[in-house]
């Protein structure tokens, strides 16, 4: 019999719906909520487990069955279950996938399960009133130091400020929400809710590194910051969907990690720098938790002129590391060495996919900017 149940169980995983994590998306998961009636892939298992109080969870491959629970989520599932928890998600809330933070994925679950804010609109207040103060651990530019700043988030005015005193009359930073971004970056920042934010200052890109100890309050930031350029673009591009512009709210980086670089003349010494590719801006840093970048570089398409190629040519001088990378620009060229053959060929997959995409009328206008930077 309990063969028979566990057997209808897993039938259930071939109805519509059921073949994806209800709450990350992740193919053929194999763990249900049996009180919530979703199927749910092993990683948000492990949320769902520290919230008994709302969902208990069991394999489907491994566990018993009773009669009961298999009815139970016979006559719910995954498409029922997003009826009723999501059913009113605002569209710049971000959505996590399997390969984001933990951090963003538990309070998805969270939001969704245990605090209902899909099903109550006046529960989203934090990150959908247009206005959000409130205080967050800020990295010290000099010393690396976490301190504690205010924070002001204004629609209205279409900015993000930060105060170094309480009582400042005078902001320290105003960030532009039309160019500003945010990204989730715990292994870097050193702290499981590290939130990376950038901004554009005199068209070069500006780092600030926070957190907050409560997952909640983190997220809330992160989708109120959402919040803001999604109803920024909509003023800005009146005719575009919400389909057009969600991808646009915030976006992780292609890739970053440690290469070497030579100079303009490629006579200099290789040196190791940070590098992250954000779309198709290569920057460099000294330091990964630095302020600001040592270069910016525009990665353009094919057709304008870009290509990117294995190895270094044959005249290179220097010590370097053994796995090489050029990137031919209009202007120059840029000498890159990577310390292991699979960093390289990530790196190269990362360029190659951004030269291989033709531009958009406003990338030219970007390419301009960097051109005429002095
Ligand atoms: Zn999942």
């Amino acid at each position: 019999m309990a063969k028979e149940r566990r057997r209808a169980v897993l039938e259930l995983l071939q109805r519509p719906g059921n073949a994806h994590c209800a709450d990350c998306g992740a193919p053929d998961p194999d763990w249900a909520s049996y009180t919530l009636g979703v199927f749910i892939c092993l990683s948000c298992s492990g949320i769902h487990r520290n919230i008994p109080q709302v969902s208990k969870v069991k394999s489907v491959r491994l566990d018993t069955w009773e009669e009961a629970q298999v009815e139970f989520m016979a006559s719910h599932g995954n498409n029922a279950a997003r009826a009723t928890y999501e059913s009113k998600v605002p569209s710049f809330y971000y959505r996590p996938t399997a390969s984001d933070c933990q951090l963003l994925r538990e309070q998805w679950i969270r939001a969704k399960y245990e605090r209902q804010e899909f099903t109550r609109p006046e529960k989203q207040e934090p990150y959908s009133a247009g206005y959000r103060e409130g205080f967050l651990w800020k990295r010290g530019r000099d010393n690396g130091q976490f301190l504690s700043r205010k924070f002001v988030l204004t629609e209205r005015e279409g900015a993000l400020k930060y105060f170094n005193r309480n009582d400042a009359k005078e902001p320290k930073a105003v960030m532009k929400i039309e160019h500003l971004n945010a990204t989730f970056q715990p292994a870097k920042i050193g702290h499981p809710h590290g939130l990376q934010v950038t901004y554009l200052k005199d068209n070069s890109t500006r780092n600030i590194f926070v957190y907050h100890e409560d997952g909640k309050e983190m997220v809330d930031w992160f989708n109120a910051l959402r919040a803001a350029r999604f109803h920024y673009l909509q003023v800005a591009f009146p005719g575009a969907s919400d389909a057009d512009l969600v991808p646009k709210l915030s976006r992780n980086y292609l890739k970053e990690g440690y290469m070497e670089k030579t100079g303009p003349k490629q006579t200099e010494g290789f040196r190791k720098r940070w590098f992250t590719m954000d779309d198709r801006r290569l920057m460099y840093f000294k330091d990964p938790l630095d302020a600001f970048a040592r270069g910016e570089v525009f990665i353009g398409s094919k057709e304008s002129g870009y290509t990117v190629l294995d190895g270094l040519p044959p005249s290179t001088q220097g010590h370097h590391w053994p796995h090489g990378i050029t990137i031919v620009t209009p202007e120059r060229k840029f000498l890159l060495a990577c310390e292991t053959e699979s960093e390289q060929r990530a790196w190269v997959e990362a360029f190659r996919k951004v030269v291989d995409r033709p531009m958009l009328p406003q990338e030219y206008a970007v390419e301009a900017h960097f051109k005429h930077k002095p």
